[in-house]
């Protein structure tokens, strides 16, 4: 089969001929029909963030049809449309059994510590599957894994109830999804704070009211927007130390800053006035977990998360387009997502 790898840190990924993947006794072999580029995959290929054994097919945001089972599998048939969860987990660890096995202590990334989507197929554990309905498209399925999983559980970590208000902090793919499952988890007030007018423009049509933090402290705005309450929960997409502290200033009394992008800066918390005298809180939120992954592709199925101005563009598995699209994000960062599709129908 056809994969698309990265052969040596810093260079361009290559198209090469591999053999298709063997299907272990619980694993399924899945037929890829759609993977996402993600800002992971830039770093990955840069050497920027941690990836291997090399050569390695990239693309841990994979959709597709199931191609074949293994003799143990008895929840997944042969035709199923599906996702994948890209963590492999071991099922047994103490954390695996708490179920919090984004901390499984063999937990592997599929395109980043084994084979990924950019191929014509891949085999995972069929407990990795997640059931895709018709009525979500295949791009759609694979970009549901990784931004709006890692939103999702963000939303859940900080307990967001309904009725109660929310500040994004970073209106990108990650921030467009927490914005709809704020609203459809029952947030009455949505705030978008961002620099950039046109991603402030998509966040107002999904429902939330635009802070521009370009025109003036978003803390102060947000004060201001609530009248001097605060939001309930404000949630830090970028990983910049300067909006982590925003997100903390912009909580009301009894209200939760849910840190997810990353940083190694440290930031600054006035423990009295900022935590201690609002009984507030600052959790940290780190990927997402199984079971929440087939809640968030029902929340797709029903229109209550779209992900069709996330998804911009789509390529098939060819190494000039899936190279070129790499570069745009490094150059551009995550404004839009392009998809590969490849058999190119998507559907
Ligand atoms: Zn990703
Ligand atoms: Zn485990």
């Amino acid at each position: 089969m056809k994969a698309l790898r990265l052969t040596k840190i810093g260079e361009p990924l290559e198209l090469q001929e591999v053999a298709r993947p063997a299907v272990g006794g619980r694993d399924v072999l899945v037929r890829v029909e759609a993977a996402g580029i993600c800002h992971s995959d830039v770093h990955y290929r840069a050497g920027t963030s941690p990836v291997g054994p090399l050569p390695q097919s990239l693309g841990h945001e994979v959709a597709g049809v199931v191609e074949q089972v293994g003799p143990q599998v008895a929840d997944v048939a042969v035709g199923d449309r599906v996702c994948v969860h890209y963590l492999l987990t071991c099922g047994d660890c103490y954390y695996c059994t708490l179920g919090s096995e984004q901390f499984c202590v063999h937990g592997r990334m599929i395109g980043k510590h084994v084979d990924g989507g950019y191929a014509e197929y891949i085999a995972v554990p069929a407990r990795s599957t997640v059931p895709l309905p018709e009525e979500v498209p295949f791009a759609h399925g694979a970009v549901l894994m990784c931004s709006a999983a890692t939103s999702f559980h963000a939303l859940r970590k900080t307990r967001l109830a309904p009725g109660e208000s929310v500040a994004v902090f970073g209106a990108g793919g990650l921030g467009m999804a927490a914005i709809q499952l704020a609203r459809a988890l029952g947030a009455f007030d949505v705030y978008a704070v961002d620099i950039n007018a046109d991603k402030l423009r998509l966040a107002e049509r999904y429902g939330a009211v635009p802070v521009d933090a370009s025109q003036g402290d978003p803390v102060a705005q947000i004060q201001r927007l609530t009248d001097g309450r605060g939001v309930d929960v404000a949630l830090e997409l970028i990983g910049l130390p300067q909006t982590m502290r925003q997100a903390v200033q912009s909580l009301a009394i009894f209200g939760r800053a849910g840190l997810v992008g990353i940083t190694d800066q440290p930031f600054d918390v006035y423990s009295y006035t900022e935590l201690i005298g609002k009984e507030a809180e600052v959790i940290g939120c780190a990927d997402h977990l199984r079971h929440e992954l087939d809640l968030l592709v029902e929340f797709a199925r029903r229109g209550a998360l779209d992900l069709s101005d996330v998804v911009t563009d789509t390529v098939g598995l060819d190494a000039a387009a899936v190279n070129e699209a790499l570069d745009r994000l490094e150059r551009f960062g995550g404004q839009v997502r392009t998809v590969i599709l490849p058999t190119g129908s998507g559907r």
